[in-house]
This record gives structure tokens, C-alpha cells and sequence, in this order.
């Protein structure tokens, strides 16, 4: 199937990583998306992928998720650091475990999601409680919560730096912006001013916009981004609180991102003050030093859900469609995309084999 021509509509997370994949192993591929262009945008209308935190965690998102999702998970974890390192950009990943937190009035419910996270698939690795030392000598920047737990071999990557790689190291790609997808069928491809475009194979990667194909809703998230100068705080923390998870995630250039609200609703519009005070105030309840710290941005998006907030990947002759992922996009989306290339036949090269020819 090398050289055959490939039709992606939409160039968010899954768009992106399908394009660099299939382009760098030798495809035609060609993607809609009616954005202005491939830069990040931060106005709620682009893709649910720039908006993310980028929390790699198969462990956490046991608290929402089954064993199926948390077994995608750490094949992607292995994956996302191939892809890291074999882009030329070198985006952010760092696999370092993350913590989770809980304030003394909370413990209790902290102690009932740490029993669904032991739940995992077997032979995956399980919360270890910190002691007061271990997690100063860690973290010395959190203060404020009473237990600690680590959940090794946790990761994160950067979104942002991730989405642009993918982007300007595909080779070849023929990307049309502004250009909306009405319609899809085996090998075809109908944009909004009516032009219809043939390919040996289509992949619908729409997200929230593959509406009525698909029963996709958007599921709102907010998030905070923080300039915090020698932070210190060097893997993401999660909060279990009993009404919130709130979570905490550095990034290169003193950056700590805050998230993240979810709110069932459609609503693109900037974020709540309600949210913008709840997540503050529980960044600020683990790290006091946050005090100080500036805020660069607030950011809302949509995470696209199926009814059974599950992943999907559909392979039929000439069209797969892949949605569904949710809260745990980033976490899902190298293996999701392995599984249905292999699924259709197109999956020839590794990851590393994708770096020679450049
Ligand atoms: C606030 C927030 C925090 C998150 N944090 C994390 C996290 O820490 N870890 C994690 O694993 N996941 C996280 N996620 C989830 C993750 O971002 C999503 O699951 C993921 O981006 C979904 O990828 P996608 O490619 O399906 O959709 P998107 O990334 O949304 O991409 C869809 C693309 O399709 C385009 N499109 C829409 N309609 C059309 C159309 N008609 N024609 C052509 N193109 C179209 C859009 O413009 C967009 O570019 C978070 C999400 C949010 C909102």
C-alpha cells in the first residue's frame, strides 16, 4: 500500500500524527480543516489538541476510565517518546510519574478513587504512597497537602511544540486550510464549496465537527496557563478533592499550565470566572509560591465524547473514522492511530524507520 493516496479531514491531534506518519512513509496525503491556518489558536474554536495539558497518565484516568483505556495508554507513553525523539524539533516529553495530592478534609475520597486506580490492567505499575521527606526532597515547592502518592512511570508532552512538529516535519502533505468537510464517504471527500476529492483511502479525524456522522458531543474544558519563574516543580500534580480534580503541569520556560474544568456543554465562549477562581485557588492551595506567579493566558475547548465517553476506531473499505477520545486524547492517540493503520494495511515503517529520508 506505499504510495497510495490518503485523505485526512481534520488537522487536530489524530489528523497531525496520521499526517506526519503516513506522509513520512511514503503516502499522498492531503488534509481539510477549516482553520485559518496550522498555527495554535487559543480562542476556543480550533483543535480540542492545543488546548490540552498533555498529561500522559494510563494511572490517573482510572478515577474515569476502564482498563482498556489505561493498556492504550502506556503503549502510546512508549510511543510518544519514539515520536519525541525522532522528530527534529524535539517537543517536551518527559516521563518522570506524577502525583497525586489530597488535603486532609479530603482523604477519604482520595482513598476510594486510589482503590479504582489499583484496578488497572495487570501487571501495570500502582500508586505508591509518599512519606513527608521523600515528597519535600521531590517536590519542595508543594506544601499544602497532607498525603501524597507517586504514579510511576506517568508522562506529559507539550502539546503545542508537539502539534507544530507534526506539522511542518511531514513531508509533502498538500494542507488545505479554510476548507471545511461536509460530507465523507469510501475514497471521498466533499468540502463545503462543493468540490468533491477522490483518494484511495479517507480518514475521518474530525473531533467535535464529525457531527452527524458520528454522536459526538463536546465536552467543555478550561485551563489556566501560569508564568511562574523557578517554580521548581518538575512533574504534574493532581489534587483529589471531592468536587474537583484539579492538576498542575510544568512546562518548559517556567510555564505551569492549570486545569482543567468539566462541564457538559457545548459553550465555546472564554472561561468562567468560577472556574478561573477554582482552579487558582487549589493551584495556590498546593504550591503557595504560586501567589506570585502571572497569568498568561485562559483557554477553553471541547473534548470530543461518544455516548460511552470510549474511544472509537472505525475501519471500513476506503473510510475509517477515529473519535471519541475524550479527556485522554494525547494519552490514546499514537496507539489509537497504530491500531487502525494496521487495521487497514498502511502501517509499513516504525516510528524510527520514519526519520530516514527526511
Ligand atoms: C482543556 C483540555 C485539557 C485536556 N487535557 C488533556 C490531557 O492532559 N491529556 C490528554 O490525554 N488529553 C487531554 N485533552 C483531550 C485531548 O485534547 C483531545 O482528546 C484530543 O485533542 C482529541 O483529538 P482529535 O484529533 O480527535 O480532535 P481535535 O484535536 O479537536 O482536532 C479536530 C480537528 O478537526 C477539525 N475539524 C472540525 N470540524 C471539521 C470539519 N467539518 N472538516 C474538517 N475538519 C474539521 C478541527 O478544526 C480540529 O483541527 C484535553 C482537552 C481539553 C479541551
Amino acid at each position: 500500500m506505499q504510495g497510495s493516496s490518503v485523505g485526512i479531514a481534520g488537522a487536530g491531534l489524530l489528523g497531525r500524527l496520521l499526517a506526519w506518519r503516513l506522509s513520512r512513509a511514503g503516502h499522498r496525503v492531503t488534509v481539510f480543516d477549516p482553520a485559518r491556518n496550522g498555527k495554535p489558536r487559543f480562542d476556543g474554536q480550533g483543535a480540542a489538541g492545543f488546548s490540552a495539558a498533555g498529561m500522559l497518565s494510563p494511572l490517573a484516568e482510572l478515577d474515569n476510565a476502564g482498563p482498556e483505556v489505561a493498556a492504550l495508554g502506556w503503549r502510546s507513553i512508549a510511543l510518544w517518546r519514539e515520536i519525541a525523539e525522532t522528530l527534529q524539533a524535539r517537543p517536551f516529553f518527559a516521563q518522570r510519574g506524577s502525583l497525586l495530592l489530597a488535603h486532609r478534609s479530603d482523604i477519604g475520597s482520595a482513598e476510594r478513587v486510589l482503590a479504582r486506580l489499583e484496578a488497572g490492567p495487570a501487571g501495570s505499575p500502582v500508586p505508591r504512597p509518599l512519606g513527608a521527606a521523600a515528597m519535600a526532597e521531590m517536590e519542595p515547592g508543594i506544601k499544602g497537602p497532607a498525603r501524597a502518592w507517586l504514579l510511576p512511570g506517568e508522562g506529559q508532552i507539550d502539546p503545542v511544540g508537539t502539534l507544530q512538529a507534526l506539522h511542518d516535519e511531514a513531508i509533502g502533505v498538500l494542507w488545505h486550510w479554510e476548507a471545511r468537510v461536509e460530507h465523507m464517504a469510501a475514497g471521498s471527500i466533499e468540502v463545503e464549496n462543493g468540490t468533491t476529492h477522490r483518494f484511495d483511502r479517507v480518514f475521518d479525524v474530525r473531533g467535535v465537527g464529525a457531527r452527524p456522522d458520528l454522536p459526538v458531543r463536546g465536552v467543555r474544558g478550561e485551563v489556566v496557563w501560569l508564568h511562574a519563574p523557578g517554580h521548581g516543580l518538575t512533574r504534574p500534580a493532581r489534587l483529589l478533592h471531592a468536587r474537583h480534580r484539579v492538576y498542575l503541569v510544568p512546562r518548559p520556560g517556567d510555564l505551569i499550565v492549570v486545569g482543567a474544568s468539566e462541564v457538559e456543554s457545548e459553550d465555546r465562549s472564554a472561561v468562567s470566572l468560577r472556574s478561573a477562581v477554582e482552579l487558582m485557588t487549589a493551584a495556590h492551595s498546593v504550591m503557595p509560591a504560586l501567589a506570585e506567579a502571572r497569568i498568561l493566558r485562559l483557554d477553553a475547548n471541547l473534548r470530543p465524547a461518544l455516548p460511552d465517553n470510549e474511544p472509537r476506531v472505525d475501519v471500513s473499505p476506503g473510510l475509517v473514522r477515529i473519535n471519541g477520545l475524550f479527556r485522554h486524547g494525547w494519552l490514546l492517540a499514537p496507539a489509537l492511530v497504530d491500531d487502525a493503520l494496521v487495521a487497514c494495511g498502511l502501517q509499513g515503517l516504525s516510528i524510527k524507520q520514519l526519520e530516514v529520508g527526511q
